[in-house]
């Protein structure tokens, strides 16, 4: 089956940026969510996202304009009824997602590969929703995804090879680089690798070794890495990095390795999630 129309699910953070990736790539979009002022605001931020672009000299109007075309924002669950691949980018609740899927596996067609990508949650239980758990796959994009190359393919306990051929060769499409992961793992890769780092760096602040801004410079001129860890967490969010520190500990048949330090449950409860409440690790 050729894959001409891609449907989103969500159209928050992920889920514009994925709906700008595919569109930017040739696709035809389709970005759903649950109320016309979320659509609106996911649009706009494709909107200013392409405006930059063409301001900087990457695209021109008239690039900007065919790629706006391509995106059509709704409400309507029905409105997925004929695409031919789907990326699910929804709230990062388990209930949620198997509900989702539910509804996906009932409105479009049989072959139609659906992935999701959520950051840490069960393939397997996800694509057990549906009654083609051999065509569920993970399909994790990094923040912001129009900018960042990498894409986790996870391969859930059904999904085939078929299957996993088929994402890989989307995340290239959208000029992404993907990897598989070959097992359903808690974090797959890369949060398993990022959240002992986190974890790390903020029982060394608790313990008074450093200062945040010392373990940040130190982590960037002495590991080469882009930002520090309390420069990320601002960045992606201080509540989502206790949320899959708590559902790695849950998973990984709690271990204390993984057990959320208590200063990072003190943020969260204290309301500093980071930037998108304006005051996190940085601007209390
Ligand atoms: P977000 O809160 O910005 O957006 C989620 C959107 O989903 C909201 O607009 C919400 O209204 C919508 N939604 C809820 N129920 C829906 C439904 N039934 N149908 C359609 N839309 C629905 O969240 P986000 O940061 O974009 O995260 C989305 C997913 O991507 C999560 O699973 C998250 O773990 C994963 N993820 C997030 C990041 C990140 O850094 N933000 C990175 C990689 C993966």
């Amino acid at each position: 089956m050729e894959i001409k129309k891609i449907g989103v699910l969500g159209a928050g953070t992920m889920g514009n940026g994925i709906a700008l990736v595919a569109a930017q790539s040739g696709f035809e979009v389709v970005m759903r969510d649950i109320e016309e002022r979320f659509v609106e605001n996911g649009l706009k931020a494709i909107e200013k996202f392409l405006s930059k672009s063409v301001e900087k000299g990457k695209m021109t109007e008239d690039q900007k304009k065919d790629v706006l075309l391509r995106i059509k924002g709704t409400t309507r669950m029905e409105d997925l009824k004929d695409v031919d691949f789907v990326i699910e980018a929804v709230f990062e609740d388990l209930e949620l997602k198997k509900n989702v899927f539910r509804q996906l596996d009932e409105l479009t067609k049989d072959q139609v590969i659906l992935t999701t990508n959520t950051s840490s949650m069960s393939i397997t239980e996800i694509a057990v929703s549906t009654k083609r758990p051999e065509k569920v796959a993970g399909m994790h994009f990094f923040n912001p995804a129009p900018l960042m190359r990498l894409v986790e393919v996870i391969r859930g306990y059904h999904t085939n090879d078929e299957t996993v051929r088929i994402v890989m060769e989307m995340a290239r499409r959208f000029g992404k680089e993907p990897v598989e992961v070959k097992k359903d793992t808690p974090g797959f890769i890369v949060n398993r690798l990022l959240m002992p780092h986190f974890i790390e760096a903020i029982k060394m602040a608790e313990e008074g070794i450093a200062s945040i801004e010392d373990i940040d410079k130190a982590v960037k001129l002495g590991l080469n890495y882009p930002m520090g860890p309390f420069e990320l967490m601002d960045l992606t969010g201080i509540d989502i990095a206790l949320h899959v520190i708590e559902y790695l500990y849950k998973e990984l048949n709690k271990e204390s390795k993984w057990s959320a330090p208590t200063l990072l449950r003190s943020m969260v409860r204290a309301g500093k999630l980071g930037k998108k409440t304006g005051g996190g690790w940085y601007k209390s």
